[in-house]
């Protein structure tokens, strides 16, 4: 629940930039500061590796997924559309299809690699 709302709370700082080239600016800007253990906490830079433990339940199974971190920033969905969506309900991303070519496979790592959250793994295969 704490997650949920601080996803939600995310969203509307980042919904106030209005393109995806200027929120990678703040995220990067943002990244770059340091700022002390434990500042950015429940802020959109709160930067951890996903866990698949936290996984949303929405995702497909397979090799990628996203994790409870996502602040619903839109950049995977419009990086690699094919693959994530949006939950309107919850207002996070989730892995609807799983990538099989390799162009594909490079969309979806694409959008991994550009999640401001790092709320985006590639090692679901391992929780099956
Ligand atoms: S998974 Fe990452 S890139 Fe995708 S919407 Fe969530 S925070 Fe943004």
């Amino acid at each position: 629940m704490e997650q949920l709302s601080t996803s939600r709370y995310s969203s509307a700082l980042i919904a106030l930039i209005p393109t995806i080239g200027e929120r990678q600016e703040v995220f990067a800007a943002a990244s770059r500061l340091d700022l002390g253990a434990g500042f950015c906490d429940g802020l959109p830079f709160n930067n951890a590796m996903a866990d698949i433990k936290d996984k949303w339940a929405d995702n497909i199974a397979g090799k990628f997924y996203v994790d409870q971190q996502c602040i619903d920033c839109d950049l995977c969905r419009e990086t690699a559309p094919d693959f994530f969506k949006r939950s309107d309900d919850g207002g996070y991303s989730y892995v609807y299809k799983q990538p099989t070519e390799q162009a594909d496979i490079d969309k979806c790592m694409e959008a991994l690699e550009g999640c401001p959250v790092e709320a985006i793994g590639n090692d679901g295969d391992e929780g099956k």
